[in-house]
């Protein structure tokens, strides 16, 4: 590895001041991105207390020569930069200089390192940034820190930390993020003595998602892969059956860093249009590789925010990848348009509807005049919300049901159109019941990450209440017994991960909410699917059944059931009116 040399004054004061040590996830942070930059391909963090009581990073990288050691732990050190030309062409994480210098300060360190192959290393101690021992050692290629007594000298900064439960959950956050933005390394994350991560270090993001968020998830992720003149992204994003309480499991990575950016997670939901029910998320992990000459990751180094130019670019094409991705799972109707979907919510009237299709003008391509078609008022067809009487005509592409009736043609979704009369029915059958609990015949595996099993864990009471009784089965499991009576057959899993998420996520679980959830997605599955020949007798079945629900016109999802396009807009169409 490089020599490292102090920094000239006037290079320092260039570089915006570098990110505090502020807790111990702050010291982690640092030393993994040291033995990222020192080309480690195995890195292992070991932990007490959360880090609380010691931080122990080990790596296989170049290591730090006998010499060096003692310009290591100096403010503004670094063997990263020499002269402001480099600046402009930063690859490492780190180049201030500061960080070891600040941890050096606050803690004692014991640094065993060594920069070659005949197992000739160098130990040494350093406290209150002072070093306090140099000794030659036998030690193989790599570096090992170890941090202790953190913040000893600074009492009221160590009562600010909440609790081991709540620094372990920050340090396991970002050694997750860490790992998705470097497969190819081996992550492992110890915590007084039980395993939290694992990674292969193979080079593949799906098995570090596998490792994260478990097998379960990783089998329901969809490869985004996508690009532009300016920006390349590649990951994956999960399809609507997984699907999050909170934002936190959107990841954001550019060029192998890990930012956050609220603008582009917005990006990220809206490429799944409005498929996600109010409050969820999905889980996305992305890497968005670009000249790092258009991106300013230094504006705040402690925010690990970024800028862009071209961010509109970037904005269009994340959504533009998330919605390939699911499309080619045939999850998402490409809307005629999305803006009349969105306007077209469950208190509007099918034929308000109709009104605005024909405004539109990428709908009326048979022709453009017909545009100019003043909204009729006369088809309000029916007051009271249900479908009217309608005659099925035929079945086209394999997916709507073609209908009439004296006011005009009538196209139907078949599936959404089942979907919303399995989510009534099933609903019904949930409301006004008491719980009655079910034992599993087989107790059903769920995979977390490990701060979130901890504080589920915590909150083994209430899930009680909701039908849940949970066990522990290794640092990453956990294995649930019971779940509700009510819930169908399959649909197990789903509503116990949908409860859980509400746990974690810390908002207070709302039963009735999380059911029209579930029944949702249950309906939805036992639904006839598109591409599927029905007779006319199952359509009239379906529409008769239709008919019968509190809204025929938008499915669970929200997309929308029947279109109308009334007779009085075809002959306005065709010109026998005017
Ligand atoms: P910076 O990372 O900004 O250079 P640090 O204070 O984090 O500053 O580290 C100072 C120097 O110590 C680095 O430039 C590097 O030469 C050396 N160093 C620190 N950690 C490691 C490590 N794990 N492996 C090899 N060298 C390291
Ligand atoms: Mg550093």
């Amino acid at each position: 590895m490089a020599q490292i040399f102090l920094l000239a004054e006037e290079i320092y004061n260039k570089i915006a001041a570098g990110e505090v040590i502020e807790r111990p996830a702050s010291i982690v942070k640092e030393l993994i991105e040291n033995s990222i930059d020192a080309g480690s391909t195995k890195i292992s963090v070991v932990l007490t207390d959360g880090g609380i009581g010691s931080i122990m990073v080990k790596d296989n990288g170049d290591g730090i020569s006998y010499d060096d050691v003692d310009r290591a732990f100096l403010r503004h050190a670094t063997s990263k930069l020499r002269n402001e030309r480099d600046l402009l062409q930063i690859t490492t994480l780190g180049f201030r200089g500061e960080a070891l210098a600040s941890i050096a300060a606050v803690s004692e360190i014991t640094l065993r390192t060594s920069d070659n192959e005949h197992g000739i290393g160098v130990q040494a101690k350093v406290s209150a940034g002072k070093l306090l021992e140099k000794t030659e050692i036998g030690f193989a290629r790599g570096t090992e820190i170890l941090v202790e007594r953190l913040f000893h000298s600074l009492p009221a900064r160590l009562k600010y930390f909440k609790s081991v439960e709540n620094e372990l959950g920050h340090i396991i956050d970002y050694v997750n993020r860490l790992s998705f933005a470097h497969p190819a390394i081996a992550f492992v994350l110890e915590n007084n003595g039980r395993e939290l991560l694992r990674t292969a270090g193979d080079g593949k993001l799906i098995h570090v998602i596998a490792a994260v968020y478990g097998n379960f998830a990783a089998s329901k992720m969809r490869a985004i892969e996508i690009e532009s003149i300016d920006y390349e992204i590649e990951g994956y994003t999960s399809t609507i059956e997984i699907t999050r309480a909170s934002r936190n499991y959107m990841t954001v990575l550019i060029n192998n860093r890990y930012i956050k950016n609220f603008l582009l997670q917005r990006a990220i939901l809206n490429g799944y249009n409005d498929l996600l029910m109010v409050n969820r998320y999905p889980v996305t992990v992305i890497n968005i590789k670009m000249d790092p000459s258009i991106v300013d990751i230094n504006v705040h180094p402690a925010k690990l925010e970024a800028k862009f130019s071209k961010e509109q670019e970037l904005f269009e094409l994340i959504e533009t990848g998330v919605r390939k991705a699911l499309l080619t799972e045939g999850q998402i109707p490409t809307p005629l348009n999305k803006e009349i979907i969105y306007r077209y919510k469950e208190q509007d009237t099918v034929s308000q509807l109709a009104v605005d299709l024909v405004a539109e003008p990428n709908f009326a391509h048979l022709s453009n005049e017909a545009i100019a078609v003043e909204p009729p008022t006369d088809i309000k067809i029916n007051e009271s919300g249900k479908l009217p009487y309608i005659e099925p005509i035929a079945q086209i592409f394999g997916t709507y049901i073609l209908a009439q009736n004296d006011d005009g043609l009538y196209l139907i979704d078949q599936h959404a159109a089942h979907e919303r009369i399995n989510y009534e029915l099933n609903l019904a059958k949930i409301t006004n019941c008491e719980l009655e609990i079910a034992e599993l015949l087989v107790p059903i595996s769920i995979d977390y990450p490990a701060d979130e099993i901890t504080k589920l864990q915590s909150r083994a009471n209430e899930l009680a209440h909701l039908g849940l009784e949970l066990e522990q089965f290794g640092a990453q499991t956990l294995l649930v017994r019971t779940v509700p009576s009510w819930i169908p057959k399959g649909e197990e899993q789903l509503y116990i991960e949908s409860v859980l998420q509400s746990v974690i996520a810390e908002n207070p679980v709302n039963l009735l909410e999380l059911n029209r959830d579930l029944v949702a997605g249950a309906s939805c599955k036992a639904s006839i699917k598109a591409n599927q020949a029905i007779s006319t007798q199952e359509m009239l079945s379906l529409i008769n059944r239709l008919r019968e629900t509190t809204n025929p016109y938008t499915c669970p999802h929200g997309r929308p059931i029947t279109i109308l396009i009334s007779k009085y807009e075809l002959e306005k169409m065709f010109k026998r009116v005017t």
